[in-house]
């Protein structure tokens, strides 16, 4: 890393080199992370060093800003008690009857604690408690036989009809249909209304020749891995709907129904608030970037383990080389399904093969090094995907960038695809630069900082102005 490099880091307060190098200023005495906000010195008078101990032995000591000497242990007392915070709503959302019982119990001021749950979870208090509440509901419905009405309180919603209201909008059915995905073989998710359902068609179709999934017309067809089972998942789109089938009939059982109703509202992006960044897009006075797709959503990817093979196959390249790698490791480490599609190999199976065994299929060296790595340290149980999802984002941010072969781009896109946190940016991405070209007439494609200083007046939507992005130099479909 150049002084250069590290220099322009710390003048962006870049995160995601925190840990990487610290900042010494010799005429404050003080040491600090790159991400630090407190007022930036002279070039001149600052010095680089790799660690804290190096700093101190210099003479420095610790910024009373940024707290480096807790980083680099780990400790991080503030996102340790938003984290735990959450954990208390996630388990017993009832205890809170609204977003201002859960500022209270923060102990941290209101304004103080919004910047918390923003900064650190991407959403709202408000938010938040609400998606527990769902959460907490869909899991009483299916686990017991309490009426309606007896679940709604129990999860902490105030009226039968809020409830109601609130938990089709996040899962695309009633409660009542919900309960009976435990007897019911087929389901449907109603789309929102104005979904863009051709914009999702296209995502889905964009590989042709893809073996995990197919798409012919308004019927699709994946692989999935449905509560650990592989399963061959149906959805024909019709009627405003998600009808929803799943293959060999043996394998599919309640939580199998379960598990692709979360996946199929994953990837019609159901809990993301399309509205409301439509709006800030018209209050920002760009309105162009939302025109003709108001209620476009970030699809989902069906899993962590999904958007961690892709992330780390596509960088670096084009798309259709980046679908034709996925396609070589399908078809030979995944698990053939009747009707000729491949469900993904496990963890474990790519985490079998030695980095040599990806040349012939044309991985690069360190593309292959980078791939087999990662399937390694989750097949070890030294990441744990299962446990990103619930993480907070800052704490799913550093457990990523932990991992060799994944950097900010990748970090954020899989963060954003398969987490579902609403505030992240692909820094790099030449989707986005284009998009930022084209939205805001530049001349250039914007550098890294700059996109970071563009996309942050789309903050804390983030993710689903990165979607829009995407879309602004294609023709719609
Ligand atoms: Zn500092």
């Amino acid at each position: 890393m150049s002084r250069a490099h590290m220099l322009s880091r710390f003048l962006a307060s870049d995160p995601a080199w925190n840990g990487r190098f610290f900042t010494g200023v010799l005429t404050t005495g003080v040491y600090c992370l790159p991400s630090c906000r407190a007022r930036k010195p002279r070039a001149e008078n600052i010095r680089f060093f790799p660690s804290c101990d190096a700093a101190r032995s210099a003479g420095l000591r610790p910024c009373l800003k940024c707290h480096p000497d807790d980083f680099a242990r780990g400790a991080d007392p503030v996102l340790e008690s938003i984290e735990a915070l959450v954990a208390e709503v996630r388990a017993d959302p009832g205890r809170f009857r609204d977003a201002g019982s859960v500022v209270r119990r923060s102990g941290f001021g209101t304004t103080r604690c919004f910047e918390l749950f923003r900064q650190h979870y991407h959403a709202t208090p408000a938010d938040l408690l609400l998606r527990a509440k769902v959460d907490a509901a869909t899991r009483l419905l299916v686990g017991c036989d309490s009426p309606l009405a007896d679940v709604a309180l129990s999860a902490g919603f105030e009226s039968l009809s809020v409830f109601h209201e609130h938990f089709r909008s996040h899962n695309g059915m009633t409660p009542t249909a919900y309960r009976g995905l435990r007897s019911e073989v087929a389901f449907a998710v109603d789309l929102p209304t104005g979904y863009p359902l051709p914009h999702l068609l296209r995502t889905l179709g964009r590989d042709p020749q893809s073996v995990t999934e197919r798409l012919a017309g308004a019927f699709y067809e994946t692989a999935a891995k449905l509560d650990g089972v592989p399963a061959l998942m149906r959805i024909h789109f019709a009627r405003g709907r998600a009808e929803v089938s799943l293959g060999g009939a043996a394998a599919a059982g309640p939580s199998q129904r379960i598990a692709a109703h979360r996946l199929v509202a994953g990837l019609l992006g159901l809990d993301q608030d399309a509205a409301a960044f439509a709006r800030l897009a018209r209050r920002l006075g760009v309105a162009r970037l939302v025109s003709g797709r108001a209620g476009l959503r970030l699809s989902r990817t069906p899993g962590v383990w999904d958007g961690l093979l892709w992330s780390i196959i596509g960088q670096q390249i084009n798309f259709s080389f980046a679908c034709l790698l996925k396609r070589r490791l399908v078809e030979n480490t995944g698990t053939p399904l009747p009707g000729g599609l491949f469900s993904l190999p496990a963890p474990a199976a790519v985490a079998r093969l030695e980095p040599s065994d990806l040349r012939p299929w044309q991985y690069s060296r360190q593309k292959a090094e980078y791939l087999v790595g990662a399937a390694r340290l989750v097949a070890e149980g030294k990441l744990d995907l299962a446990a990103l999802p619930s993480m907070s984002a800052t704490r799913a941010e550093r457990t990523l960038l932990a991992v060799r072969g994944l950097g900010p781009w990748s970090v954020n896109y899989l963060m954003m695809r398969s987490l579902g946190f609403a505030d992240c940016v692909p820094i790099g991405d030449t989707g986005v630069t284009s998009g930022l070209q084209a939205l805001f007439r530049l001349e250039e494609r914007p550098d890294s900082d700059a996109t970071r200083r563009l996309m942050s007046v789309f903050s804390p939507h983030r993710s689903l102005a990165t979607a829009h992005l995407w879309q602004i130099n294609r023709p719609p479909p």
